[in-house]
């Protein structure tokens, strides 16, 4: 059966760093296409000189590749296709559907004013709409600086069909006669939009809940154009734990931020990916592979969907657990060289295989481990198990330490360890609390920590006599 191959698009404006809300977008305009051999392509917004963001699309294309989100093609810039623009935009005004607007800044201020005063919407007041055809060319013979604004019917409903929302309508009286050329030849966000979605053969337009208001105008310049509307999507807002709208000020919202905290790409992938949407089941893991089966816009969320952080740490905690051990040590290292001051040559297997169940994402390993990394501080009463005492935690160490020392370098296993250990202790008539509380306390100077055995394995047989010796000395 024919299909029409669905092509989408994300196109952020290069005014910052990717941002969560971009990412969702980017994710489900992806999905929705590759999941059905269609195209997604990358567009990048930079008509808006007055925003542009130095680095910001290197941010943006950098964070969608380590992401696995590819664009089909080559990145579109909407800067070096000016001239395109402005042919629509002239012919919007040729054919009586837009307009040239003289108006000064201060003119432009000054109703806008009156109207806040007024207590009325804040809009221009049409007044060149409907200048005469020989005072428009006088203008431009005394080069009157000027801009193309779209005409909007008085009052019109504008009604589409969103692909999550269902049925909107939005009146047209409450609409400004939108800007779509400035003055300086740039077009604005709404007459390129639609031009390169026309161009681009886009029929799916996803993008944040923000742009609903814009829709219409949009609508406006398709039908003026002729031209057959796309299928919209408008994703729910993303909001704090609070409710409040998720913003810069709480927290990291740059994608990439959670990247260099070293999140695994998938389990940010997938935290995203139920921002909005769910399977329709209580299923929750999903590499991108199931994403592009799985994934349907029917299944999406009007509702604000909640950016929870520890929902984020529990899919981070989930990948690292599931990664292969040695796969995991490699990237953990690299990442601990790389971006921190650690002495890499603690950093064993032993503690890579440790931190697999205990951390989120990578930047927490410094502080999880510091223990490994340096010995720490501690008050030597807290060596002393509350039910012992001085005198058998003094015993059971040097047990202990006997023990090891006794452990040849090849057969220093956690069999082995366990065994002798346990061994010792029956033999001396010791309890655990003598001798396991203690070497924990001297080897991770922490009142909570793996367990000995771990921390005797993290720690190798040198350093871990090292450290019993030192807590030894503190008694
Ligand atoms: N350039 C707009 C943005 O930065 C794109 C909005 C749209 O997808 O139409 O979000």
């Amino acid at each position: 059966m024919f299909k029409k191959k669905i092509i989408t698009r994300f196109a952020p404006s290069p005014t910052g760093m990717l941002h969560i809300g971009g990412l969702r977008t980017a994710l489900y305009s992806y999905l929705l296409a590759k999941q059905n051999k269609g195209k997604f392509i990358l567009r990048i917004e930079d008509t808006d000189r007055s925003r542009f963001v130095e680095g910001a699309v290197e941010n943006i294309t950098d964070t969608l590749e380590k992401l696995d989100i590819k664009p089909d093609g080559e990145i579109y810039y909407q800067s070096e296709h000016l001239e395109n623009y402005k042919k629509y935009a002239d012919k919007l005004v040729k054919d009586g559907n837009a307009y040239h607007c003289f108006c000064s800044s201060e003119r432009l201020a000054e109703i806008r004013e009156k109207q806040v005063a007024n207590k009325q919407p804040t809009k221009y007041d049409g007044h060149c709409r409907n200048m005469k055809e020989e005072e428009i060319k006088r203008m431009h013979q005394l080069n009157k600086p000027y801009v193309i604004r779209l005409k909007m019917p008085t009052s019109e409903d504008i009604s589409f069909n969103d692909a999550i929302r269902g049925h909107v309508s939005i009146n047209s009286a409450n609409l400004d006669e939108q800007v779509i050329m400035k003055s300086d030849g740039f077009p604005t966000y709404h007459l390129a939009v639609v031009v390169d979605d026309y161009e681009m053969g886009v029929n799916y337009v996803v993008r944040g809940e923000e742009w609903l208001p814009s829709t219409p105008k949009h609508i406006l310049i398709y039908r003026y154009l002729g031209w057959k509307l796309p299928t919209y999507a408008h994703m729910p807002l993303l909001l704090n734990t609070d409710r409040s709208k998720l913003s810069k000020r709480q927290g990291d919202v740059a994608a990439s931020d959670y990247l260099n905290k070293g999140y695994m790409p998938e389990a940010i992938i997938n935290f995203i990916s139920l921002l909005g949407w769910n399977p329709g089941d209580d299923r929750e893991m999903f590499t991108m592979d199931e994403l592009l089966k799985e994934f349907s816009l029917d299944k999406m969320n009007k509702a604000g969907a909640i950016f929870d952080i520890d929902k984020l740490n529990w899919f981070g905690l989930q990948y690292i657990q599931n990664m292969n051990a040695d796969e995991f040590y490699n990237i953990s290292k690299e990442y601990l060289e790389k971006n921190t001051e650690v002495d890499i040559s603690k950093y064993t297997k032993e503690v890579s295989k440790a931190a697999q169940t205990r951390v989120s994402y990578l930047a927490e390993l410094p502080e999880v481990f510091s223990h490994v990394f340096a010995l720490l501080d501690y008050d030597a009463e807290l060596l002393v198990f509350k039910k012992s005492n001085k005198e058998d935690t003094i015993k059971g160490m040097k047990l202990a330490l006997k023990v090891i020392e006794d452990i040849s370098e090849d057969t220093y296993n956690e069999n082995m360890l366990q065994l002798k250990l346990q061994e010792a202790i029956k033999a001396e008539g010791l309890g655990n609390g003598d001798v396991f509380w203690p070497i924990r306390m001297a080897l991770s100077g922490k009142e909570k920590s793996e367990s000995p055995i771990e921390l005797l394995l993290e720690l190798g047989k040198d350093e871990s006599i090292d450290r019993i010796k030192k807590a030894l000395k503190k008694l």
